[in-house]
């Protein structure tokens, strides 16, 4: 029988992009969010627009389904979860045990969590020339206030539901995905799509603003890799945190470089310290991930780019024509 799964967030960036992965691979699927896709149709057989926030929405959500992949989240870039600490751990708290209670109440089989690498420690994060954060470094605990303590909690919750209730879960600590079909303005981009942004909107020679020194570093994913990452887990008898993500670190001022080299512009870079830049430096280790799904991500920063800035660009012309 063809096995019934649940996307929560489908109307997002990743959820979009893992309804159509699934939907290609002989799932039956309902996304459910507060939303639409806001650039192309969903690929879901049902999709319910509905508030996880609300109790009863998330059992009409979770019902007759046998695996759920939760992605629905109140999420932004840097500047955004830094400026919203109790709306964003509100509401995810909400919809987070919402979710949960209704999987268990609606014998849902496998419950897959996305979390994040914001759950890590400052203090493991405060140089640009970072090691890469293994599972186990999530504890002792200093997560990114709000959104990252959040996600933290909602990973112990998922360990109590599996033990107590016997809910089999799955927990993907996510490290930057990047890829078309996602914000890229408004202000819950993240620096990759902003990036592309400010590049397509810059004249060859012009200045475009940087957050920070442009020295702080990150490791960045492509979202076809995301969702393929993810579809391995779950099928996976893993249920302890994992990374997924690129084990390749960059500094933000590598990745204007790239994005500059992929638009065919030479831009001067202006460095705005006083913009909100997150930790210093953050890696994956990819060890775990090697050794449970015998598999990593493999796009480069250079195509995966060069497929996003493209998409972007394309919008950002047309703003300008209008
Ligand atoms: P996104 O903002 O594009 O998607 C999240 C979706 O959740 C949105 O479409 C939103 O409308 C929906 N949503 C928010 N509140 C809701 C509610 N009350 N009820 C129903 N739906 C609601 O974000 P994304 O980048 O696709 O991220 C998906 C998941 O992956 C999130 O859980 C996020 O925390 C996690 N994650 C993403 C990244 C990344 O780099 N994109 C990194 C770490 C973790």
């Amino acid at each position: 029988m063809q096995t019934r799964v649940l996307v929560t967030g489908a109307g997002g960036f990743i959820g979009h992009h893992l309804v159509g992965y699934l939907a290609d691979h002989g799932y039956w699927v309902r996304g459910v969010d507060l939303k639409q896709p806001e650039f192309a149709p969903t690929s879901a057989h049902e999709f319910q627009t509905l508030d996880l926030r609300e109790r009863d929405n998330a059992l009409t959500a979770t019902a007759d389904i046998d695996e759920v992949y939760h992605r629905a989240a109140d999420m932004g870039g840097i500047g955004y979860i830094t400026a919203s600490h109790a709306d964003i751990t509100r509401n995810n708290a909400l919809i987070n045990l919402n979710t949960i209670e209704a999987c268990r109440q609606n014998r849902v089989v496998r419950f897959l969590f996305s979390s994040s690498a914001c759950v890590y420690p400052a203090y493991r994060q405060d140089d640009a020339d970072v090691t890469g954060l293994r599972e186990e470094d999530a504890w002792p605990a200093e997560p990114e206030p709000g959104y990252g303590l959040e996600k933290l909690f909602m990973e112990e919750i998922c360990r109590y539901y599996r033990n107590d209730y016997g809910l089999e879960n799955r927990i993907v600590r996510f490290h930057n995905v990047y890829g078309p079909l996602g914000a890229y303005d408004g202000g819950k981009e993240k620096a990759p799509a902003a990036i592309c942004r400010k590049v397509a909107a810059a004249v060859d020679g012009d200045e475009i603003e940087i957050w920070g020194d442009g020295k702080q570093t990150r490791s960045f994913m492509y979202v076809d890799d995301c969702v393929e990452g993810v579809h391995r887990l779950m099928r996976s008898d893993h249920c302890e945190p994992i990374n997924l993500g690129t084990e390749r670190l960059v500094t933000i001022d590598e990745l204007v470089d790239i994005v500059s080299t992929v638009a065919g512009k030479t831009l001067q870079k202006v460095h705005d310290p006083s913009k909100p830049q997150g930790v210093r430096g953050r890696n994956s280790d990819n060890t775990v991930l090697r050794q449970v799904l015998e598999w990593e991500p493999s796009t480069s920063l250079q195509d995966g780019l060069a497929v996003t800035y493209k998409w972007i660009a394309e919008r950002v012309c047309e703003t300008v024509e209008a």
